[in-house]
């Protein structure tokens, strides 16, 4: 690695203009910038690194200058969408942020049905923009997660049975290369790249823009979190099986099992109380909606009931609060073979064995329109798999050391447990160390091996390894 001359980095002030990057007019953030240490901190606040230098880029042409000043100088390079990465990737030591957080812009076409939508975006920004045509496309469930990651490693969220993954719903990209150039990637133009960008992560460029279909929703919905004790996890669950057997595309649920989170909604007296969720959203008409949760909202003694009709951007940040900026977090995932009984006595028997009140897990229902889209149209594979399961190990920065060893031991142990349920992983729900390994099992052979050929094609240097990577291969290797 070549180390940065004067004229890149190293000035004695803290004033930084963008003048060093040839080309390029946004913001310059070096470690003798007063904003240096909140511009290199990302969602999850374990992850400590220290780059030279961060590039907020202003728009497309910034992102290509940012590349090539990059790869002239041999340097490290880290993409940064929204930060929200576990596994902290959108920042690296010693090298070059390439910081989209200010090309956040949404435009929305109310006739066509389509969002362009920057690089740097959060769902919050493509919620607003949208649900205020009445329109939507599957996202993340906090609305603080970045578009851009997300999107790129497929997608799930409330809409996903309706509508499909957020990569289902994505009809081009704009891509800056290793090169440097700028290129457009759609069904009819580098469609293998297309193909690759949706699932495949941020290795085969940087994306700093996207346009998706959108559908018409709300701006009501019927949504919310039925609560039960953590006693009855295991009749919960298996009422949620039946529940789900035949439930219509429309409906999204997604279990938490954790303690009642605090929110203004729920008395102050069950806060922190172990608990089994299934949160809901329904993506059709309010009545039918209301008549398809009637039998969740009945099962058994709910703690607290919140379903109802709600805004969808009110829905969409919800759970907002409850993993914010800063705290120490630790990932384990994988997706399930099924809700058998034996994966359900797992679950109950180890999903309350956190000790920190913001631990806690999450299991998301797939299936419907995700499972309709042929497992080789995208870079997306499990398409078949029905559910998967996050265990989010949460500890707050001032605690002891002790408290995170205990909490990443928990999720570990519950992983390990589900081990004989196990089959494939989601991309994104992979953390860093032991989980970088596990790529390939994100992917299954095939899909990884075209992967790394089409990585060998558009990044044959491995420029963009600061991520989930793929390591570049030709077709005879
Ligand atoms: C609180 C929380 C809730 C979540 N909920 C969901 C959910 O409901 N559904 C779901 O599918 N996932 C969810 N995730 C996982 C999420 O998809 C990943 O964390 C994803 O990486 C976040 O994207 P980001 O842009 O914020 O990430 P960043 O940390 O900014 O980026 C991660 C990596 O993505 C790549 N990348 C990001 N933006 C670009 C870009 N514009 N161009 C090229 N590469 C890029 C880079 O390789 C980067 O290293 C959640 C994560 C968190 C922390």
């Amino acid at each position: 690695m070549t180390a940065l001359t004067t004229e890149g980095i190293g000035r004695p002030s803290g004033t930084v203009s963008g003048r060093e990057i040839p080309g390029f007019r946004g913001e310059v953030i070096d470690p003798e910038h007063a904003g240096y240490n909140d511009a290199r901190a990302v969602w999850n606040g374990t992850v400590d690194r220290r780059p030279r230098l961060i590039a907020r880029c202003t728009g497309t042409a910034d992102v290509a200058a940012a590349v090539r000043f990059a790869r002239d100088r041999d340097l490290e390079i880290a993409v940064r969408g929204g930060g929200h990465n576990v596994a902290g990737t959108a920042v690296c030591d010693d090298g070059v942020v390439i910081d989209l957080s200010a090309m956040r812009a949404v435009s929305v076409d109310p006739v066509e049905h389509i969002a362009g939508v920057q690089g740097g975006a959060q769902w919050s920004d493509v919620d607003h923009e949208t649900q205020a045509h009445g329109l939507a496309m599957t996202g993340g469930i906090v609305g603080h997660t970045g578009v851009g990651g997300l999107c790129l490693g497929g997608g799930i969220g409330w809409l996903m049975r309706k509508h499909g993954l957020t990569v289902d719903n994505l009809m081009e990209a704009e891509v800056v290369t290793a090169a440097g150039s700028i290129i457009r990637a759609s069904a009819s133009d580098h469609p293998d790249l297309f193909w690759a960008l949706r699932g495949g992560g941020g290795n085969f460029g940087v994306v700093s823009s996207l346009r998706f279909a959108l559908h018409p929703l709300g701006p009501t919905v019927i949504a919310g979190p039925v609560f039960w004790a953590a006693e009855d996890t295991t009749d919960v669950l298996r009422f949620y099986r039946e529940f789900i057997a035949d439930a219509p595309d429309e409906l999204g649920t997604v279990i938490r099992l954790g303690t009642v989170p605090p929110l203004p909604d729920i008395r102050p007296e069950l806060h922190f109380r172990p608990a089994i969720a299934v949160g809901c959203c329904y993506a059709g008409p309010l009545e039918d909606g209301e008549r398809i949760v009637r039998a969740l909202r009945r099962f058994g003694t709910p703690l607290v009931d919140l379903v109802g009709p709600t805004l969808y951007v009110d829905h969409q940040t919800g759970l907002d609060d409850t993993v914010p900026h800063g705290w120490h977090y630790y990932w384990k995932a994988t997706n399930l073979t099924g809700l058998s009984d034996e994966v359900i006595d797992v679950v109950a028997e180890h999903a309350f064995r956190a000790r920190s009140p913001w631990s806690y897990a999450g299991m998301f229902h797939l299936g419907g329109a995700v499972a309709r889209v042929p497992r080789e149209a995208t870079a997306y594979s499990d398409r078949d798999v029905a559910h998967n399961i996050i265990i989010d190990a949460v500890w707050l920065p001032d605690q002891d050391d002790s408290v995170g060893t205990y909490e990443t031991g928990w999720a570990r142990g519950f992983l390990q447990a589900l081990q004989p349920h196990r089959v494939g992983v989601y991309v994104n729900f992979l953390d860093s160390d032991d989980d970088t390994s596990r790529v390939r099992e994100a992917y299954g052979d095939g899909t990884y091996r075209r992967l790394a050929e089409i990585k060998a094609e558009y990044d044959p240097g491995n420029a963009f390894h600061h991520n989930k990577n793929i390591e570049p291969i030709g077709p005879s290797a």
